[in-house]
């Protein structure tokens, strides 16, 4: 047995919150690292981009040290610590299903990240699938569908309303042609950190015969995403943004067009048998597990160890009581932002949307790589500037086209580039408070 040295105990503490707690659910790392400033001095690390990759928590960090000492090869050792990594590896799979609700039939693949895991479902579409998407996606979510052999992609415009995304799916899918259709959306973007309507969107998705895939980059670590309460066919998500170090992600869902495409990469593990023919030709026959077919070469183990570490965390912290955390995170955001009136947040729903701890904004006069920039250098603050892998949703927050798409973020295109913050389950409240009065301070004394 690999015995953890895991602070899991903080992870478990009642359902009760206080209304106002500055304590964060859940310890992460690099709570202590303080950097230098510009006007001399240090100050403790404010990390508020956790979309882009969160901190680890304290208890993965815990749970994979536990366990290094003991890895080994899986599926392939004979030895003690083979098998023992090996079992480790399966029961990693079974966490990650039971954390996403899967059914019976649904396997769970380990990817790189998101990315890898919505590139390998665009390699394994039945020849001619249809599929739709909002130009609103991450990139991720976005382009690899136009490399699909002999698909057909439709894109469709921002909507205003989660209503208006359902309606538009509903009349895009009613119009489609016959045969294999797929619908991708985000679960919670990444801009806006609008959280999208899924669950009637999938109810479209599947009136009109398609399957649809979640990407649940941003989604999954704030909220319970639940794959058979939602009805998607398969969901997405990424370890470094769900508070585990880099490196490996996940692809959940269906089995079959898994089970009949030829495996996303070909090499060791993916095979049954392989032979050297006759004519000089090599064959391979491969396996049918969807898994075993798709996960070809060594799986990164430890990776799925601590994928599966914060899947555990995460439920026995509560979503209920992570999202009740974040939602007093985006108060104190949302009261700071409104006493900057330069400040304009970007939004697609409008004002009483849901949203996870992800916002974007432009502030009037203000090149946003310059204000971010500013955020770290004087006031030890870390966020993100830029268009966010999601160019045409920032774009239409933003409003028109920049004269030169490739200088966004000069100072030419002083509103093509926006400011991200976001946090979640180990932000203290004070460094939002720190966020807001950064940023008013830097506004009220000029660019
Ligand atoms: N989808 C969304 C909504 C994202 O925010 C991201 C990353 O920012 C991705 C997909 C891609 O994730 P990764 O870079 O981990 O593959």
């Amino acid at each position: 047995t690999v015995t953890s040295t895991s602070t899991a105990s903080t992870a478990t503490t009642s359902a009760t919150t206080p209304a106002i707690c500055d304590a964060p659910p859940l310890p992460v790392l690099g709570r202590d690292v303080t950097v230098p400033l510009v006007t001399g001095g240090e100050v403790s690390y404010a990390a508020l981009d956790y979309a882009a990759s969160a901190p680890a928590l304290q208890r993965v960090w815990d749970d994979v040290a536990a366990y290094a000492p003991y890895y080994g090869s899986v599926h392939r050792g004979a030895g003690y610590l083979s098998q023992l990594s090996t079992e480790l590896f399966e029961q990693s799979r079974a966490t990650v299903a039971d954390f996403l609700g899967c059914r019976p039939a649904d396997q769970v693949i380990f990817t790189r990240s998101t990315t890898d895991s919505l590139n390998l479902l665009a390699a394994v579409l039945p020849a001619g699938t249809q599929i739709f998407v909002f130009e609103t996606e991450h990139h991720a979510a976005l382009l690899p569908w136009q490399r699909a052999k002999g698909a057909r992609v439709t894109c469709l415009a921002a909507p205003r309303t989660p209503e208006q995304a359902v309606a538009a799916l509903d009349v895009a899918l009613h119009a489609a042609p016959k045969g294999p259709k797929l619908v991708c959306v985000t679960g919670a973007s990444n801009v806006t950190g609008e959280v999208w309507p899924v669950r009637r969107l999938a109810a479209a998705a599947h009136r009109h015969g398609a399957r649809i895939v979640l990407d649940a980059a941003q989604l999954a670590p704030h909220r319970k995403v639940d794959v058979a309460e939602l009805d998607v066919d398969w969901v997405a998500f990424s370890g470094h943004k769900l508070y585990a170090p880099f490196g490996a992600g996940v692809l959940a869902g269906r089995p079959d067009w898994l089970r009949d495409a030829e495996p996303y990469l070909a090499g060791g593990g993916a095979t049954r048998t392989v032979v050297r023919r006759a004519d000089g030709q090599v064959e391979a026959e491969w396996q049918e597990s969807p898994a075993a077919r798709h996960e070809a070469g060594s799986p990164n183990v430890i990776g799925a160890y601590a994928v599966a570490s914060a899947c555990k965390a995460l439920t026995e912290a509560g979503f209920d009581r992570l999202a009740e955390h974040e939602r007093q995170l985006l108060d104190l955001l949302r009261d700071g932002l409104a006493g900057i009136p330069e400040v304009r947040v970007l939004s697609l729903f409008g004002d009483g949307a849901d949203r996870v701890g992800v916002l974007s904004f432009v502030v009037q006069g203000w090149n946003s790589s310059h204000l971010a920039a500013a955020l770290s250098a004087e006031h030890g603050i870390g966020v993100r500037d830029g268009l966010f892998c999601a160019h045409p949703l920032v774009r239409h927050l933003l409003g028109g086209e920049p004269e030169d798409p490739g200088a966004c973020g000069s100072p030419e295109n002083l509103s093509f580039n926006a400011v991200r913050v976001s946090f979640g389950v180990g932000t203290p409240h004070e460094h939002v408070r720190r966020f807001t009065g950064a940023l008013a301070k830097l506004v009220r004394e000029g660019a």
